[in-house]
């Protein structure tokens, strides 16, 4: 399976998970970094919404529950509150994130970075591995690149964010659980190192040039 962000399979699942959002109650919109999002209306109409949701996109060749487990089970928790006409004192909203692996443009969290209002434009010039820019693979998408910023979520617009997210190591099904609850979490960073000079065994004296350290590389994925 591959699923990437901005790509053909990602318009796909976008108006597939649109489908179900609506079948659930909700209205839906795509938003301006791509991200597919529902909303059903609380108590009355204009209230904060609790955002629920997860991504879309895979790791290439993997990640078949990866993401899209949390995109359906909260349309799931959705059509229940809709279903039973449960009025809520907040609105209930899905998102669900177009890239949140980051594997085309090597750099991670696209989709929920545009939403929290993080989103770097320096990254619109950042290539896939064809040498497409982030920047025309939005274009081609049908979004603007001007206009990520419209993706922005104004915090007094929302009330909270949960993500229910399949487990990614062996802990529950060592423990026979099928739940838990996360209370710490990676705080991943990358890097691009380049280390210069040649190979040598430990202690092996040295004939040609010295080992070399550059100056650190601009930070990029
Ligand atoms: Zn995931």
């Amino acid at each position: 399976m591959r699923r990437v962000y901005l790509t053909n399979e990602h318009r796909a699942v976008n108006a597939l998970a649109a489908t179900w959002m609506r079948e659930a109650g909700m209205t839906t919109w795509q938003d301006a970094a791509g991200n597919q999002c529902g909303r059903l209306e609380g108590a009355v109409p204009g209230l904060p919404a609790l955002v629920l949701g997860s991504h879309l996109d895979t790791v290439p060749s993997a990640g078949r529950y990866d993401g899209i487990l949390g995109v359906l089970t909260a349309i799931a928790v959705v059509d229940r509150i809709h279903a039973a006409g449960i009025p809520l004192p907040f609105a209930l909203e899905v998102v669900a994130f177009g890239d949140e692996e980051g594997t085309r443009f090597g750099r991670a969290l696209l989709g929920s970075r545009a939403l929290a209002g993080t989103f770097d434009p320096d990254w619109l010039d950042l290539t896939d591995e064809n040498g497409v820019t982030l920047r025309d693979a939005y274009t081609t998408f049908g979004l603007d690149p001007q206009h990520l910023a419209a993706a922005a979520r104004a915090p007094e617009s929302l009330v909270g964010y949960l993500e229910a997210h399949i487990e990614q190591g062996p802990y529950l099904e060592e423990a026979d659980r099928p739940l838990g609850i996360v209370s710490t979490i990676a705080g991943a960073r990358r890097f691009a190192i380049t280390v210069n000079g040649h190979a040598g065994h430990s202690g092996t004296p040295s004939t040609g040039e010295r080992m070399h350290w550059p100056a650190p590389a601009k930070s990029s994925p």
